[in-house]
């Protein structure tokens, strides 16, 4: 049941308290992807919520570096693609990048000119929503590429943080919430 796969996900998330600095409580996904059912959840939960709220969308597009690990799974099961958004200087040919702030410094974000086309129906994915910061660069990169943001999907979201009214434009789907 749902429930129970919900199960198996939470306890393959491991908490680092005071990672990569003091304060921080660091979620780290590796024990999820190692154990096979608890990764083959992840997607099935997904795949349910897609099927069931956005059976429109063409692409599903994953944020460097974790989003990667759980976008082009979704993917397959839904029988769309899946396009890349990277940190600056990683992607060649024609690129689209967008600017933005983190905590600490600012980064930009880029993506293949040709990945999204215009009024494309389109899916950001995350391992994880913290300020918002980094999913509002990649739907602010979909929005210079013309593409339609259903929505974003992450295993993970920090509620406190409250970065989904960061993204109040895109209705955010989370697994697991803190
Ligand atoms: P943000 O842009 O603030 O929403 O940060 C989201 C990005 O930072 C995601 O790509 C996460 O992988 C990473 N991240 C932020 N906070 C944490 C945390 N507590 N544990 C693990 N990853 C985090």
């Amino acid at each position: 049941s749902s429930s129970e796969k919900l199960d198996l996900i939470v306890q393959k998330i491991r908490p680092f308290p005071d990672f990569p600095t003091a304060g921080v409580v660091f979620r780290d996904i590796c024990p999820l992807l190692k154990d096979p059912k608890a990764l083959a959840a992840v997607t099935d939960l997904f795949e349910e919520h897609v099927r069931q709220k956005h059976p429109e969308v063409r692409l599903i597009v994953g944020l460097d570096a974790r989003g990667f690990l759980f976008g082009p799974l979704l993917a397959q099961r839904l029988g769309i693609g899946f396009a890349l958004v990277r940190k600056k200087g990683k992607l060649p040919g024609p690129t689209v990048s967008v600017a933005y702030s983190l905590e600490y410094g600012a980064a930009e974000a880029e993506i293949q000119e040709d990945a999204v086309e215009p009024g494309q129906k389109v899916l950001l994915i995350d391992d994880l929503l913290a300020t918002g910061g980094t999913l509002y660069a990649a739907c602010e990169l979909m929005k210079k590429q013309q593409a339609e943001v259903l929505g974003c999907l992450v295993v993970i979201e920090l509620k406190d943080l409250k970065g989904a009214e960061r993204l109040k434009s895109c209705p955010v789907f989370s697994l697991v919430q803190y």
